[in-house]
């Protein structure tokens, strides 16, 4: 008997792996290219495009393409073009988002590593200015406080 968990028929070409690709919106847009899956058939224009798959059409719908070597599309609905052009944009935005964070934090990083270079430094050329050295008899408390 044949297994029940089976990765049968529903669906339809679901292969695992990459499945962003295809599940882009906008690929309502326009046709995959037999044997070329980077290649993408624009259903407004009919324009095909060998390469660039799916982000490369989107551009081709929202005239925005950073190579300027797509050619736009003059057919595409604006209400269509508005929606992919908000979709761009929010990836942008989720993209741009991760960057400041990281960029956030490689800054504390490294105002940490520049503050304690700092006190290597001062420490090094052992002057009488105290600046860091704290009293030996000075409680911890008063430390801090102040
Ligand atoms: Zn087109």
């Amino acid at each position: 008997m044949v297994s029940a968990s089976g990765s049968g028929g529903r669906g339809g070409g679901g292969g695992g792996g990459n499945g962003m690709f295809g599940r882009d919106l906008a690929w309502k847009y326009c046709s995959p290219v037999e044997r070329n899956r980077n290649g993408t058939i624009c259903n407004f224009c009919g324009l095909l495009m060998k390469s660039g798959g799916i982000s490369r059409f989107k551009y081709h719908l929202v005239h925005r393409d950073p190579n300027n070597n797509t050619k736009k599309c003059l057919t595409v609905p604006p209400k269509v073009e508005g929606k992919i052009r908000e979709m761009l944009h929010e990836k942008n935005k989720a993209k741009a988002k991760k960057t400041t964070h990281i960029e956030e934090i490689q800054a504390q990083l490294r105002g940490i590593m520049l503050a304690r270079h700092t006190h290597v430094m001062d420490e090094d050329d052992d002057e009488d200015e105290e600046v860091y050295m704290y009293p030996v008899d000075m409680h911890p408390d008063e430390r801090d406080g102040d």
